[in-house]
């Protein structure tokens, strides 16, 4: 029989309700690597389950972060040249130094949102598995995917693809080595002034040929999407994340509703509060830089992006680019806190969007604590459904299972 766990003396904060979800009081059964039980008092024969008294502490899912660049190492300061020639075997270490801040921080999932060295995702992602190295579920990704003559399209960090069949090509080579997350650049960015976020690149034949591929792999298209007009053709064609959404204008929010089944938008608003706030200044991101890049418009605009998205019930996926020296690794929770700052949500609407909004995407049983569901839990002191720096203190995080395992337990618990 499989290994059983009973968790007791614990609050949940389920993630199966609504904004006004609270923790309960209730013991958690572990059998092997899934959810059996959540109720109060569960009773077992003694010596029938490994009983882990947590004293009142609150019980969540593990939590989920949907922008991932796993290859951006903890001192990472936008060089992307220098870790693409970095040798690979010093880089992995660097790559698995990565995967376990996000384990320890609380995060047993993520989805990838572009490599830097092509095999990132995809060998970090087997040593976890073969338990070589702590780190999260991921969906992998590979390079990045532009359109010739778009941003990106020099060919020097990312695939380039000049028409549907070329990029239907590059879709099946990364999904035949194992990635699953693909992610296109369908728009410019305003911090790279010659690609405005307006832009548009690629077109819906192409698009529809990579959502048809990938489809064939059951793998998913990712994109980087700032403009209205990107963000609406992502929508029509069948993209199933659509990072940052920036501009959302009527057409675009009506496309994004008529998706909202199986389309999600992945902000990444923490970011641009970080780079409107001058938090990148030391790194060379002055605040004439800042104002020529449009993202004080753009933060202004996202925030009003994100009640519009919330009133037509489209998903909405906490993720943000964590990795730089202005959003460091380890500090992921920060895009709630800017949900519940800045997009009026609740702490546990937040959270939501890090839990049970990451098992609608990946189809995974992950995302609730609930009978069935993947063992991916995260222990804190004190209610995150009250106050969402509970989840940002790592004093407070006592330990994150995964797959029904204690992956991480915090080494403060015992002085
Ligand atoms: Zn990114």
């Amino acid at each position: 029989m499989a290994e059983r766990i009973l968790l007791t003396n614990a609050r949940v904060l389920a993630c199966t309700g609504g904004a006004d979800e609270r923790p309960v009081a209730a013991d958690v059964l572990i059998e092997g690597d899934r959810i059996v039980r959540v109720a109060p008092g569960v009773l077992l024969d003694p010596g029938a389950a490994r009983v882990v008294d947590l004293r009142g502490a609150t019980v969540l899912p593990g939590l989920g972060d949907a922008h991932v660049h796993l290859s951006w190492p903890l001192d990472f300061v936008f060089d992307h040249q220098a870790i693409a020639k970095t040798p690979p075997g010093e880089h992995m270490l660097d790559v698995a130094a990565v995967v376990r801040t996000f384990l320890e921080s609380g995060y047993t999932f993520v989805i990838g949102a572009g490599t830097t060295q092509p095999q990132d995702d995809l060998l970090i992602d087997d040593a976890i598995r073969r338990g070589l190295v702590p780190g999260p579920r991921i969906v992998p990704s590979g390079p990045m995917i532009a359109e010739v003559g778009g941003l990106g399209g020099d060919g020097e960090m990312m695939e380039v693809a000049a028409d549907a069949k070329s990029l239907r090509e590059i879709v099946a080579r990364q999904c035949d080595q194992g990635v699953r997350a693909l992610k296109l650049f369908i728009s410019g960015d305003g911090v790279v002034p010659e690609f405005p976020s307006e832009d548009v690149y690629m077109n819906d034949a192409m698009l529809s040929a990579a959502v048809a591929e990938a489809d064939r792999h059951g793998a998913f298209l990712t994109v980087h999407a700032r403009g209205s007009a990107s963000v609406a053709m992502a929508a029509r064609t069948g993209v199933r994340i659509v990072h940052h959404a920036c501009f959302l204008d009527d057409a675009a929010v009506k496309a994004l509703e008529a998706r909202r089944d199986d389309l999600w938008v992945c902000p990444g608003l923490h970011y641009l509060y970080a780079m409107v706030s001058g938090h990148a200044e030391p790194y060379g991101m002055t605040p004439e830089k800042i104002e020529a890049s449009g993202y004080h418009a753009e933060f202004a605009s996202q925030i009003e992006g994100m009640r519009r998205l919330r009133e037509a019930g489209i998903g909405i996926l906490s993720g943000g680019d964590f990795g730089h020296q202005w959003t460091r690794h380890g500090t992921y929770a920060a895009e709630l806190r800017r949900y519940v700052e800045f997009a009026g949500m609740t702490p546990v609407e937040a959270i939501h969007t890090a839990t049970r909004n990451m098992g609608g995407v990946s189809g995974l049983p992950i995302g609730q604590v609930r009978e069935g569901f993947l063992a991916d839990l995260l222990v804190v002191d004190g209610d995150p459904s009250a106050d969402i720096g509970v989840l940002l203190d790592p004093a407070r995080r006592r330990a994150v299972l995964k797959d029904g395992d204690f992956a991480y337990v915090n080494p403060g618990l015992y002085p």
